[in-house]
């Protein structure tokens, strides 16, 4: 039976037939970020589907990635609509390309991740330090034995390209 977990008031459950997620975020707990990777075309992706949206190829293995990217775009969430998340707004959420992929295989297709972005304590970055182009690291929110979540923390680089934020 897979075990659930609790976040936030909220209940997880990944089921045992679910291999793709329950093995992502088990290697989360062991704080090493993978992804699915093609053994066809080389290519990773996320999330870990069982195909390659690539080149269609089954064949695949986990590969770990650093975790380090940079916000492709993000989005503010001001209403909530999950009640446990409801004394968090607003909060951000931001879309990561990673480096091991970034630009492949197009300019507008890359290996991306969608998360929180979070300061050290695990709380949500505050709004005006979010930007596109800021430079991000991931981390991980253990929330069971056999489960942790990946979020970003802000990586304390420069920026890489144009930066863009929200109006305030
Ligand atoms: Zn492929």
């Amino acid at each position: 039976m897979p075990q659930p977990v609790s976040y936030r008031g909220m209940t997880l459950l990944v089921p045992d037939n679910d291999s793709e997620w329950a093995e992502y975020f088990a290697h989360a707990r062991a704080h090493t970020l993978m992804m699915r990777a093609c053994t066809a075309c080389g290519l990773m992706r996320y999330p870990p589907t069982h195909a390659c949206p690539w080149c269609m190829d089954l064949g695949w293995r986990w590969q770990e990635v650093s975790g380090r990217g940079t916000i492709h775009s993000y989005e503010i969430v001001a209403h909530a609509i999950q009640p446990g998340f409801k004394e968090l707004t607003p909060y951000p959420v931001v879309l990561v390309e990673l480096d091991e992929q970034r630009g492949r295989p197009t300019p507008d297709e890359a290996l991306r991740i969608i998360a929180n972005l979070v300061k050290d304590d695990l709380s949500p970055e505050a709004e005006a330090r979010v930007a596109i182009g800021a430079r991000v690291k991931v981390v991980f929110q253990d929330l069971a034995d056999h489960f942790a979540l990946p979020q970003f923390t802000l990586g304390g680089e420069p920026p890489v390209g144009r930066v863009w934020r929200l109006g305030g």
